[in-house]
Formats: structure tokens, C-alpha cells, sequence
């Protein structure tokens, strides 16, 4: 269903309540806390430019890790204002109550074309149970809703769509339309020959993906934790390596359905301990007991960089490796590199996940990746065909 554009709506004069997402790592190397990447909070610039250059008011609310329903001064969203007032070269007001007289007060006494940023979502216990009070507090502040937070859209909670029931003009802002564009584009209608590359931590999460993806991609490369359960499934031994147990007949299902599209790593660089100094070596075929396998090894590399030089669509998530530890950041590395690569020579690429984006900064090549989108679950869920609440919530255009 097609929903509002910022394109649809007249911000001029109006108090546009923006949800972005700026959970963004937060470092207190210097004493106080700053924002360790701004990838997110740049991520949301348009939109905000968008509403300032057209006379409105922008009004931003996002949550910041997990603060339980209550304050938490280590997760206040107060240094990212000023950061955001760095990048913009604006004055960024901060409140420090997200919802209440105080703030619609300040909300009041606001000129078109300013903005504010409110506190932590989460400090209220509101926000997760997606209580009606609190969504409505919420849309008290506003005149229209723009949802900005892709990242978060796969939740339904009160900033991300509980709000938008109590607002009559409820719009996607720039980032959402630009990810709701790439990954309609690799999952609907991808360009042959298709590859994705699934790898990560566990099975379980990616189950769904595999199952839609299955129906229309050509390769699914698989690599990283999640490649010991679908090998084990098909009696491998994989040593110590980590696997889901729970799922290792839902994992032989998808491999037999897949009817050869799924592709399994056939070497590992392995270590008797999940340490960075740990002793690694190469094995092919099974793992011993007492080792694990950490990173896909070099033939593996070689055989999914080949296909992923011959793809014209690509759509990766989750690393081939512990890529956190050196020893086993190679075969994360080298695919990223080879998707860099493919993309160069006119691929359609596709990387999202917050571990796959921090390996893909770690390579140095995202610049050259088509689209990297800022969110990992709501992506997988996107990709699985599966409705995400905060766009549901949205006005249909
Ligand atoms: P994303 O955040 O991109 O969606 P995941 O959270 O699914 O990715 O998985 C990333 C995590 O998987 C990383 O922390 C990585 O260390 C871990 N991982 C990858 N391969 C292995 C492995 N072979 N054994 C254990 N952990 C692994
Ligand atoms: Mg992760």
C-alpha cells in the first residue's frame, strides 16, 4: 500500500513531530558523553532539512538503547542534539521531558523553520507497551506526523505507530522512502543473477528471509554462525562450533526446499577457543572436536566471490565471521570487498545489519555499495514480506 510522501504534505507553519532513529553509539572518552558514529543521525538530514527550508518545526523524538521505561542519564539524547546542531549549523533546542505542558509550551513559542529535539523515548514506560496515554501526549505536540525511523519500524510502539492513530496526516519521511525503494527493488523485483549472502549469529533470525529469498534468488551464500546449524543438519560434524539445536530441522527443510540455491561453506578457519589470540587453521569439510569454525575459509571466498562477480543484484546480511577479532575478519572482509567490486561493474547492491554495516565500515568500502540501510531487523523483516508497523501505521496516499 502506498502511503504519504513528505511530497504530499504543506509543512509551512505546521509542528511536524519527526520519529528518527538516533540510537546511535554513544563514547565517554573525553569525560562527557559524544556521539561515537553519526552515520544515523546524518541518515536523517534530509527529512529535516526538508521540514526547516519549507517553514516547518521540526519536532524529533527517537529512542536510545535500552533504559527500561525509566530516566537514565547515560542515555539521554541531550549530547546528541548538540551534535546534530554541529552538522546542520542550526540551533538545536533539547527538552528534557518528551512529553507534557512544559514542552507544547516550548513547542508554542518556537519560530517556523526551528527545531527541537526531545528526550529519550524509552524513559517512558509508555513507549514499549505502546500505551494509548502516552502515544496520545505525543500527538498532542503535533499537527503531522513524519516517520523517519526505519530502524525502529519493524516495532510497534508508541513513537513509531501507536502516535500515528491519534494524527490525521501521518507521512514517511526521506530515509524511509529511499530504504522502502532499495529493498522493494531487491525483493520484488531483483535483476538476474540474483545472490544473497546471509551469514551472522543465528538462523532463527534470518529464518523467514531465507524462505521468501529462496523463492526468487538464484544463490543464497550462507556463512558466519548461523552456516554450523544448516551443516550439522546435514550430519557434518562441526565440532564445538556454535549451533541451534532447536533448529536444525528447519534448517534441513529450507536446504532441501531450496532445491540447490543454498550454498554452504566448504572450507573454515577454525580455533580450539573464541579468543582473538586463539591458534587458527584452515580445515575443509568437518570439524573436529575441539575446534570451531569462526570465518568462512579461502576456497569458500573464492567460490561466493565468483558468483558474486557474476550477480546483477546483491542483498547481504550478517558477517562470515567473528570479524570483531582480526584472526577472523578475512573471509567478512574479502566478501565485502568482492560486493564492493560488483557494484562497481554495475551490480545493484544491498547491505544492511548492524554488525554487517560495522564489517562493511571496518572493510572501508561502503561508499561503494549501492544501498546500505540503516536497519537490521526491520530490514530482515521488509525482506521477508512481512508488514512493518511503523509504515502500516501511515496515512495511504
Ligand atoms: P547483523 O547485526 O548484521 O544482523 P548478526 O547480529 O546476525 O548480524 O550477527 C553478527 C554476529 O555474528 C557478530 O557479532 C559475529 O561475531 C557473529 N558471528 C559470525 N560468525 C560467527 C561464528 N562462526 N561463530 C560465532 N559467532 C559468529
Ligand atoms: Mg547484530
Amino acid at each position: 500500500m502506498k502511503k504519504l510522501t513528505l511530497d504530499d504534505i504543506d509543512v509551512r507553519g505546521k509542528r511536524v513531530l519527526v520519529r528518527v532513529d538516533f540510537n546511535v553509539p554513544l563514547s565517554n572518552d573525553t569525560g562527557s558523553p559524544s556521539v561515537a558514529d553519526d552515520t544515523r543521525i546524518r541518515a536523517a538530514l534530509p527529512t529535516i532539512r526538508h521540514i526547516l527550508d519549507n517553514g516547518g518545526r521540526a519536532i524529533l523524538i527517537s529512542h536510545l538503547g535500552r533504559p527500561g521505561g525509566q530516566p537514565n542519564p547515560d542515555l539521554s539524547l541531550a549530547c546528541v542534539g548538540d551534535h546534530l546542531g554541529t552538522l546542520i549549523e542550526e540551533r538545536v533546542r533539547f527538552s528534557s521531558n518528551t512529553v507534557g505542558d512544559t514542552v507544547r509550551e516550548v513547542i508554542d513559542g518556537m519560530g517556523d523553520g526551528s527545531v527541537i529535539l526531545l528526550e529519550n523515548t524509552r524513559f517512558e514506560a509508555g513507549e514499549k507497551a505502546n500505551e494509548p496515554e502516552f502515544a496520545k501526549a505525543l500527538a498532542e505536540l503535533a499537527d503531522v506526523y513524519v516517520n523517519d525511523a526505519f530502524g525502529a519500524a519493524h516495532r510497534a510502539h508508541a513513537s513509531t505507530a501507536g502516535v500515528a492513530e491519534h494524527i490525521d496526516l501521518c507521512a514517511m519521511g526521506r530515509l524511509m522512502e529511499k530504504e522502502i525503494e532499495a529493498l522493494t527493488r531487491v525483493r520484488d523485483h531483483p535483476d538476474p543473477p540474483t545472490v544473497a549472502i546471509l551469514g551472522g549469529a543465528k538462523v532463527s533470525d534470518k529464518i523467514g528471509t531465507v524462505r521468501r529469498l529462496m523463492d526468487s534468488y538464484q544463490n543464497i551464500l550462507i556463512g558466519g554462525a548461523m552456516s554450523y546449524t544448516f551443516l550439522k543438519a546435514l550430519g557434518h560434524d562441526v565440532g564445538e562450533s556454535r549451533v541451534e539445536d532447536d533448529r536444525l530441522d528447519t534448517a534441513e527443510e529450507l536446504f532441501e526446499a531450496a532445491d540447490g540455491s543454498i550454498v554452504l561453506p566448504n572450507d573454515h578457519v577454525v580455533a580450539a577457543e573464541f579468543d582473538a589470540s586463539a591458534e587458527s587453521k584452515v580445515v575443509h569439510g568437518d570439524i573436529e572436536n575441539g575446534f570451531m569454525g569462526l570465518d568462512i575459509g579461502p576456497d569458500t571466498v573464492e567460490t561466493y566471490r565468483e558468483t558474486i562477480m557474476n550477480a546483477d543484484t546483491i542483498v547481504w546480511n550478517g558477517p562470515m565471521g567473528v570479524f570483531e577479532m582480526d584472526a577472523f575478519a578475512e573471509g567478512t572482509m574479502e566478501i565485502a570487498e568482492a560486493v564492493a567490486e560488483a557494484t562497481d561493474n554495475g551490480a545493484f547492491s544491498v547491505v544492511g545489519g548492524g554488525d554487517s554495516v560495522s564489517a562493511l565500515v571496518k572493510s572501508g568500502y561502503t561508499e561503494r555499495i549501492s544501498h546500505v540501510s540503516t536497519g537490521g531487523g526491520a530490514m530482515l523483516t521488509f525482506l521477508e514480506g512481512a508488514e512493518l508497523p511503523g509504515i502500516d501505521a501511515l496515512t495511504d496516499a
